[in-house]
């Protein structure tokens, strides 16, 4: 089968299948004593067997990460052990008359509306919590319990629906050779943490669970974008041999990476590295990353019952600080929202998270999440060459409203006799149409751009970047979208300050050659494809590669400029 290349690379395996089956609630009312008590007798197990599954996954995941990060499911466990579940589904068993899985349903729901309702915050937290829980319980009840990747103990290959992106950046690497989902674009999250992981992907394959099964020998080719699943000898042999071949081009390339980004005529630019963690900065920087252009921060706010502290973010900005080796590290500001949760947040539903309550706008809503975090990184700036930036900006309002926000964090700091760097840059994504069409208003209010060139394309072409069924118009080669770069990068030049790309473009062979050649300062990209990038920045003649941009930016269809672009790749390659 066919899908989207997330992450390249060749797995070779077992797979193992996450399906989430439906679970049918059966409404028939119970009539007799003996039925209440079988009834009792189905959740009782249900939250043994769930409490077992908790503290398996306790142990897995403190010995494989940390303590901290097993705090959600201790969370989980302490509402399992709480008596308002056991009370609400024995009286809807004995009074309401429900079967288990029905009273285990509507007391989750009820618990959780109530807990939502309340003032308190932790309290209010609380119900992201009571629902998984109650889920757990009732996949028990009803013999769909659920298959954790947290608890693999042997290498396989991950099929899904469709895996969260905090879902893959808690993979272990140990254990998970790759990982196939139905669903998803090129740039969804999941694919991003995939290639900052280095782990081979592929998404958007349609219904490959129909086809897949439980232990199935599969071959994930995620350098030609194909599953195979039971391949003959031969169809082993040919991707045993691809996969040498990709590990001996990656040694080729390990060659250069510490090298300059210069091309032949002496163009230097800056090639450094996205991230999502502190432990994501020495991948980059072996690969030789130049720095880091994009810290995704949200990912500290994940997987985790409650906000992190100010003294957390400190240390994990400290710690990229330090990593980068004197290096600049551009942190991006939490960006949650659209297709990344963490259920420390309480979302409201939206109709069309991408457009919603995300990013810079929930700031001014939820000061004690935005002034914690600014706070830490001042502290940590000490350490390093740290700047900030902001996500989702659309206009000079914001921007000021940021800088109100930082100088009164600044204002406390001085306050309280702390350190920090008096000359901190803050830049701002450019990443809305809004942005991009104002950049020479904004290029005067800021010191830095960094083009969010994914979602950039998804809100100029008004095409969602996480839809396969529409992911042959998720083109980030359309001309409108490379105009608006062009004139974004001007924009900065004209004001004396450098521009970068952190969306994937920077990393992409093609998307790159075109960012030379429109003058961009600064490529960002997950550490793998650095190597790539910076070959392919040496191989190339500046002039050239700027002469062939021209020529693009006057066609009309994506096609022919992806055409140009593949011609110019040769060009390059084969001198
Ligand atoms: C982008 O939009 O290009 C970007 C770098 O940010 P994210 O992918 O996290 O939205
Ligand atoms: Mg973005």
């Amino acid at each position: 089968m066919k899908g989207i290349i997330a992450s390249p690379g060749v797995a070779i395996g077992k797979a193992f299948v996450l399906k989430h089956n439906e679970i049918i609630i059966d409404d028939t009312p119970l009539t007799t004593a003996e039925e209440c008590a079988a009834e009792e007798a189905i959740f009782r197990k249900a939250v043994e067997d769930t409490e077992a599954q908790l503290n398996e996954i306790i142990e897995i995941t403190e010995e494989r990460l940390s303590a901290k990060e097993a705090d959600v499911f201790r969370a989980h466990l302490m509402m399992l052990a709480d008596p308002m579940l056991e009370e609400t589904v024995m009286d809807k068993i004995n009074n309401g008359k429900m079967k288990a899985a029905k009273a285990i349903k509507e007391a989750t729901a009820e618990i959780a509306e109530m807990l939502g309702s309340l003032d308190d915050e932790y309290m209010r937290e609380r119900a992201a919590d009571i629902k998984d829980v109650g889920s757990r319980v009732l996949e028990n009840a009803t013999g769909n319990a659920r298959v954790s990747l947290a608890t693999l103990r042997d290498q396989v290959v991950v099929f899904a629906n469709d895996l969260t992106p905090s879902d893959t950046a808690t993979m272990d690497m140990n254990y998970v050779k790759g990982f196939v989902t139905e669903i998803g674009g090129r740039t969804s999250h999941t694919s991003i943490i995939a290639r900052i992981m280095g782990l081979p992907a592929i998404v958007g394959t349609g219904d490959i669970l129909q086809h897949v099964k439980q232990d199935d020998m599969v071959i994930l080719d995620s350098v030609d974008g194909d599953i195979i699943i039971n391949p003959t000898d031969e169809q082993l042999k040919v991707a045993n041999e691809k996969l040498e071949k990709f590990l001996e081009h990656k040694r080729q390339l390990d060659l250069v990476k510490n090298l300059p980004a210069e091309t032949k005529d002496g163009h230097r630019v800056e090639v450094v590295g996205n991230i999502a963690s502190p432990n994501d900065v020495k991948g980059a920087m072996d690969n030789g990353a130049e720095g880091v252009g994009l810290f995704r921060t949200e990912f500290l706010f994940m997987n985790r019952p409650t906000l992190p502290t100010e003294d957390e973010q400190y240390e994990a900005y400290k710690a990229v600080a330090e990593g980068a080796q004197g290096h600049q590290v551009v942190i991006r500001t939490l960006d949650i929202g659209g297709d990344k949760a963490a259920e420390c947040i309480q979302f409201p539903a939206e109709m069309n998270p991408f457009l919603g309550w995300r990013a810079v706008r929930m700031y001014f809503d939820r000061l004690d999440i935005i002034k914690p975090q600014l706070r830490a990184i001042l502290r940590a700036s000490v350490y390093g060459k740290l700047c900030v930036m902001y996500p989702m900006i659309i206009s000079a309002d914001e921007i000021y409203q940021m800088k109100a926000i930082m100088d009164e964090c600044k204002a406390e700091l001085d306050a309280e006799g702390i350190a920090y760097d008096k000359d901190l840059k803050v830049g701002t994504m450019v990443e809305t149409p809004a942005a991009a069409i104002n950049a020479d208003k904004l290029a005067k209010i800021v010191d830095f751009f960094s083009i969010g060139t994914n979602d950039l394309t998804q809100y100029v072409l008004a095409v969602d970047r996480g839809n396969e069924m529409i992911a042959d118009l998720y083109q980030p080669l359309h001309p409108a979208v490379i105009r608006a770069i062009k004139m974004i990068i001007d924009a900065s030049h004209k004001e004396g300050k450098w521009t970068g790309v952190c969306g994937e473009l920077a990393g992409d062979e093609k998307g790159a050659a075109l960012l030379l050649g429109l003058g961009l300062d600064e490529f960002s990209m997950s550490g793998g494809s650095i190597p790539t990038i910076k070959n392919l920045i040496r191989k190339a003649d500046h002039a050239h590669v700027k002469a062939v941009v021209d020529e693009c930016l006057e066609m009309f269809t994506a096609k022919e400029v992806n055409e140009r672009l593949d011609a110019l790749l040769k060009e390059i390659y084969e001198g």
